[in-house]
């Protein structure tokens, strides 16, 4: 309610911002999450909370008429479709030269992301965040993340039988005849219930091509851990559908938090003011990058550094297909669960994942989307004329990225005697630069913050989320986010509180 005042305040409810409520919550603090999305708790009227990405609906799209969907095309057809204008759970935000994929509602990226909880190599992580202790985050963090995620590996000898799978096997066969290492990836999706799913013991999810959109059943998503977990201790309170706008000292001391509440269709209906002793910013890289640099700009938080909106990267994303011959195919069954990648970081600077194509028919389409070494960092900049912040990223910034994917896939197509897919991405076009799933970074750990999140300017101000992390994190980033949140909040409750 208008005028409350509560000990913490979260700003959004992805990764770093359920770590925070949970780990306050259980060391007795009193927390409400603003969360912009929806609840995503109530079944629509075909019985089911998430619509399936073959039919996107009302519910697919954040504040669109129409999709945009990250593969455009399909054999030189454009699949994009009207939709109603709707608070869906995926925003296609669009950045200049990028498109940002972000997932908005109670659980934020986890209720759209592929669930590929990846741990980056040690001299990885050490090499992107050399001021945080490494020997803590594999010993302690990492395993505490996993844990509260509920990572699982698929079972091997099934994966080697199941159709669902063909994809990736196909993919390891194309990989290692090119002698480069593939690896199983770890996911949160309940392995158990795919076997289900594809006994047909129980309703199909993972199995039925549902991911961008939602998973019905089988992912778990942080709704069903961390945030399940904060909401147990009777300590956190969540409200969906309401956008944190502002963020300011109080004159009482703590801060006055301004935000708006949104009906479905993104309009206004009420405007609220609330005060915290202490505010987490967890709205996501580019939200909590947002909310800093126009905050900072407009004086509300003029003590903010210069670091603010720095650093940012979109963790060398970049897609692309090839298309394999007829002896080969990918299967028309996908389970839109990846569970393998070609590690080719430390010669090639990629890691590509082996992505389904879950269309429901055969295309004799291997599908990747690598991870790469870009090395470009983009800014966000208040633009006072627009009333609006700005991103400096330049599509032509992708070009080490795909450099670095062909190091695998030229290599691919030379052994196997295949092309690229021109056909994915628009007409003629082999790549998908256009995009990121990973944004990184703009209010980096140790320099727009100091070493644990704390904002350098303001006491009781923290960053908690992917935007503490520079740009890059070498693979799947969720997992890192979360290890980071779990390590920052444990330092602020022992020395804060
Ligand atoms: P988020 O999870 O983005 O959460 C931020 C939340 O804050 C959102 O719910 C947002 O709605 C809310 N918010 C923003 N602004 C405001 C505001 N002003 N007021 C109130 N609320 C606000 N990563 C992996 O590791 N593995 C994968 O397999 C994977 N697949 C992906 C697939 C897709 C399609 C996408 C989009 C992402 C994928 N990711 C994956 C990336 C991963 O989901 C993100 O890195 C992660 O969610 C970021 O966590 P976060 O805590 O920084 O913020």
């Amino acid at each position: 309610d208008s005028g409350a005042h509560v000990p913490a305040l979260v700003i959004g409810t992805g990764y770093g911002g359920s770590v925070a409520a949970l780990r306050l919550a259980q060391a007795g603090v009193d927390v409400h999450m603003i969360e912009m999305g929806m609840a995503w708790d109530t079944p629509g009227s075909d019985g089911k909370i998430f619509a399936n990405t073959t039919k996107p609906d009302y519910r697919s799209y954040w504040l669109r008429t129409r999709t945009k969907a990250p593969l455009s095309n399909f054999l030189g057809f454009p699949i994009d479709k009207d939709v109603p204008r709707y608070t869906g759970i995926l925003d296609a935000e669009e950045m200049g030269g990028i498109i940002v994929y972000q997932g908005r509602g109670v659980g934020g990226g986890s209720l759209v992301n592929g669930g590929m909880a990846v741990t980056p190599k040690r001299q990885n992580f050490a090499a992107i965040l050399p001021s945080v202790d490494a020997e803590e985050m594999y010993s302690t963090y990492y395993p505490r993340a996993n844990a509260g995620l509920g990572v699982g590996l698929v079972d091997p000898d099934w994966f080697e039988t199941v159709d669902c799978y063909q994809f990736a096997r196909v993919g390891r066969k194309h990989a290692q005849r090119s002698g480069f290492p593939f690896v199983f990836v770890p996911d949160v999706y309940d392995w158990d219930y795919m076997k289900q799913e594809v006994a047909g013991t129980v309703p199909k999810s993972a199995v039925d091509g549902e991911i961008l959109y939602g998973n019905n059943a089988g992912k778990k998503s942080l709704q069903k851990t961390y945030i399940a977990a904060a909401r147990a201790t009777g300590r956190v309170a969540i409200s969906p559908l309401h956008r944190v706008t502002t963020v300011s000292p109080s004159a009482g001391g703590g801060y006055t938090v301004g935000m708006e509440q949104l009906d479905t269709t993104g309009a206004v209906v009420a405007t609220k003011t609330v005060t915290a002793d202490r505010v987490f910013f967890a709205a996501g890289s580019v939200g909590t990058s947002k909310l800093l640099v126009r905050l900072k700009a407009t004086g509300a938080l003029a003590d903010l550094n210069d670091e603010i909106g720095k650093g940012w990267g979109d963790n060398g994303n970049v897609m692309c297909g090839r298309a394999n011959h007829m002896w080969d195919p990918t299967g028309k069954v996908q389970a839109s669960i990846p569970c393998g990648g070609i590690d080719n970081w430390d010669a090639g600077g990629a890691f590509a994942e082996v992505a389904p194509l879950p269309t429901g028919i055969e295309t004799y389409a291997s599908f990747y989307l690598s991870i790469t070494k870009n090395p470009n960092r983009a800014e966000f900049t208040w633009n006072a004329a627009a009333g609006k912040v700005d991103l400096n990223w330049q599509t032509a910034w992708k070009q080490p990225s795909i450099d670095m994917a062909k190091t695998i896939f030229d290599k691919i197509n030379a052994k196997e005697g295949t092309i690229y897919r021109t056909d994915l991405f628009g007409t003629n076009k082999i790549w998908g630069d256009h995009l990121t799933y990973h944004p990184l970074g703009g209010a980096v750990l140790n320099r727009a913050t100091d070493n644990y999140g704390r904002l350098r300017g303001y006491t009781g101000l923290y960053v908690i989320d992917g935007a503490l992390i520079p740009g890059n994190t070498s693979v799947n980033p969720f997992v890192t986010i979360t290890a980071l949140a779990e390590r920052n909040i444990e330092k602020i409750i022992a020395t804060d509180l």
